[in-house]
């Protein structure tokens, strides 16, 4: 999970969300939590057109590339129909937010739909559905609420879009594991844990898929390493230009599992990271190149 950043709302959706808002505040308003509205606003199509160009197609949850074999579910990050938190299940959900342009993203349908799944192995259930977890034992608002309210209540699952970098409370290995990252009282973060389990970030299908990109990028790695230390004359400046756009490649937007490409390069070369738009300028205009002092390291 990567941090994006939220485009305008679609012009299309505006339009249908006021329409559709008023009654969907009429219905709730006389009718029993049993039953529920049925939400149109968030199906039009410039929706997940704009989802999918905003995350490059990638699921914003687990980072996979999905178009290739599915379509995306627009997910509700708030339900709208109920709210699994702890051991309740609150009827009706997040209703008002159900056409919110900030209350949806993109999801494969792993992560977004409940499910029974693999992980360490043994079968576990995880995917999405109507898991929306609050901290402690808070309860969520029972009614419509403005948004600055519902922005205040104590969530655990971390937003894609939000102001707090998943980057902080997600830990990636070059095993393709994950881990919750300890906090600085050395605790596991609570936030990355119910993030974890509620989008099943640990199945092992998709843990086996970045362990495959983190093999491949921990390769590039060493190779640059080898090229920086060791190649001189034009062909080794040829050599090292190849492997540093090999090794960038990997950190563009619209490949998946970019966080933990990006920690497991700062983790074995602490600062590189900065450096490497200002590196591969260099070698495209064969200027001198800023420096890095490369290290080698165990696996
Ligand atoms: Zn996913």
């Amino acid at each position: 999970m990567i941090r994006v950043s939220r485009s305008a709302i679609p012009a299309s959706l505006k339009t249908a969300a006021a329409i559709e808002l008023p009654k969907v505040l009429a219905f709730y308003g006389r009718q029993p939590s049993k039953s529920s509205w049925k939400f149109t606003a968030y199906r039009e199509p410039a929706v997940a057109a704009e989802l999918k160009r905003l995350f490059h197609k990638k699921c914003a949850y687990c980072e996979s590339k999905m178009m290739t074999v599915q379509p995306i579910d627009v997910d509700h990050f708030r339900p709208k129909n109920a709210i699994r938190t702890g051991r309740h299940l609150i009827k009706p959900g997040y209703y008002w937010l159900a056409g919110s342009w900030n209350n949806l993203l993109p999801s494969c349908i792993l992560c977004n739909r409940p499910n029974r799944y693999e992980s360490g192995g043994v079968t576990v259930t995880g995917g999405k559905g109507n898991d929306f977890p609050l901290m402690g034992t808070t309860l969520p608002l029972p009614r419509y609420a403005a948004r600055s309210r519902v922005y205040r209540e104590p969530q655990l699952l971390l937003d894609p879009c939000g102001k707090v970098p998943p980057s902080k409370h997600l830990r990636f290995f070059h095993d393709g594991k994950i881990e919750p990252k300890p906090l600085r009282d050395g605790t596991p973060s609570p936030r990355g844990k119910a993030t974890i389990k509620v989008f099943a970030l640990d199945r092992t299908e998709l843990c086996d898929a970045r362990r495959d990109v983190a093999l491949r990028i921990i390769g590039e790695l060493e190779r640059l390493e080898e090229e920086m230390q060791s190649s001189a004359g034009p062909n080794g400046a040829r050599r090292r230009a190849y492997h540093l756009r090999a090794l960038a490649r990997h950190l563009t937007d619209d490949q998946p599992y970019l966080e933990m490409a990006r920690q497991l390069i700062e983790a074995r070369q602490p600062g590189f990271l900065t450096l490497l738009p200002d590196m591969l300028r260099y070698y495209w205009r064969d200027q001198a190149p800023p420096l890095h002092n490369f290290k080698r390291r165990n696996r």
